[in-house]
């Protein structure tokens, strides 16, 4: 039953794709395994499948749900998001094009970017997003075909006015990629600010319970959508049965985890403003924050990830993140349980003695869904480690 496009993004979340199977009635659309499909003569398909890297009902499913919650009008699910950067840029870029994107880009994108396609005469330049001028000067100084951004970014949780860039990048003849990991369908659409692609890490918050990589790329124009549904299907890094099936089940209750990601992230970032030992805390919810006027229009909430630097430097930063037990020390985010990270030596270890570097004194914090008051008194915990001085100075 197609979902009406007035409906609320629960009703899509739970809905789009997930039509009841017709033969028994069952309400959960049954996984489909199948590598092949049978032909009713040569040629003759049921339905349009004729083999599982081409096109599986379950990974459909997802891509239908996908497509609905961003708002766009396609959607192709894929085995990690890293591999469906590598697919998108593969899908409409050639040599000599260019990418300008987010100085503080996600450290793998960056490494996909500069360190494997460069080989390949995709050029980049690193810029700051919220500076507008060095953006359209960038896109200028090369055959741009990507203004690329992450809002809010990872992990210094800058905010970027996306409206401004579709029309920097739209005058010189490029495209805006909004990766939308952070924020999630449900927080933020950037189709609906003029974004051209949105990339998604399933991996995240739309999986929801760190047990399944994937990735999805969203489009609304069709002319985009075949030529990144070529290479989904000629390249084959797609998402497997399974993996879509767990991808499609979080993405059902993202509305609801998103609300209480974001009321503790608040409640922490409110929390660390007042502690002695914090030099800044970066969380686009908090009045303070530079962003927080223009994620105020481009979000509907403020998510769940919240970074923290610290007066003590990076001793100070590594003794909270080695310290806590509720927050796990992990890489990744966006699950229903809380993780720490020290991105410096972790998830953007990548990057580490580039302009892309991370502070040093910086944490980061993916509140998880638990009761907010054992996350304050973890955090609160770990941060007497640092007030009784034993920092190892
Ligand atoms: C994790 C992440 C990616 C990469 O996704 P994988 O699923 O790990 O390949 C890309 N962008 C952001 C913002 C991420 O957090």
């Amino acid at each position: 039953m197609p979902v009406p496009e007035s409906a609320g993004f629960n009703t899509r979340a739970v809905h789009a794709g997930q039509a009841f199977e017709p033969r028994t009635g069952a309400v959960v659309p049954p996984l489909h395994f199948s590598s092949t499909y049978a032909q009713d003569g040569i040629g003759g398909l049921r339905d349009g499948y004729e083999y599982g890297r081409g096109a599986n009902p379950t990974r459909d499913s997802l891509q239908e749900q996908l497509a609905a919650v961003e708002g766009g009008t396609a959607a192709f699910s894929f085995g990690s998001g890293l591999a469906a950067e590598d697919s998108l840029i593969r899908a409409l870029t050639r040599p000599g094009d260019h990418i300008v994107l987010g100085n503080d880009a996600y450290g793998g994108t960056y490494r996909l970017i500069n360190g494997i396609l460069g080989d390949w005469g995709i050029g980049n330049t690193p810029v700051d997003m919220a500076n507008l001028d060095s953006v359209r000067d960038a896109v200028a100084a090369n055959k741009t075909r990507f203004v690329w951004v992450e809002t809010p970014s990872n992990p210094l949780m800058k905010i970027t006015d996306m409206a401004a860039l579709a029309d920097i990048a739209h005058d010189a003849g490029a495209l805006l990629v909004v990766d939308n990991t952070f924020a999630s369908p449900y927080l933020q659409n950037p189709l609906a600010f003029g974004a051209d692609v949105v990339v998604h890490s399933t991996t995240k918050y739309i999986g929801g319970h760190s047990d399944v990589v994937g990735g999805a790329l969203v489009v609304n124009d069709p002319e985009l959508a075949d030529k990144i549904g070529f290479v989904q299907f000629a390249v084959g890094a797609v998402s497997g049965p399974m993996d879509a099936f767990l991808t499609t089940r979080g993405l059902k209750t993202l509305g609801v985890r998103m609300d209480r990601h974001s009321e503790n992230a608040q409640a922490v970032a409110e929390w660390l403003l007042e502690r002695p030992e914090v030099e800044a805390v970066l969380y686009p919810g908090l009045p303070s924050h530079p962003g927080h006027e223009l994620a105020r229009k481009q979000m509907k909430k403020f998510g769940g990830m919240v970074s923290v630097q610290f007066k003590e430097g990076e001793a100070a930063a590594r003794k909270v993140a080695e310290s806590t037990s509720v927050f796990t020390l992990a890489e990744s985010l966006g699950g229903i349980e809380s993780l720490m990270n020290y991105p410096a030596e972790m998830t953007h270890a990548s990057v580490k003695g580039t302009e892309l570097a991370v502070p040093e004194n910086l944490i980061r914090l993916s509140c998880g869904i638990e009761d907010v008051e054992d996350l304050i008194a973890d955090l609160d915990h770990a941060f007497s480690f640092i007030s009784n001085g034993r920092t190892g100075s």
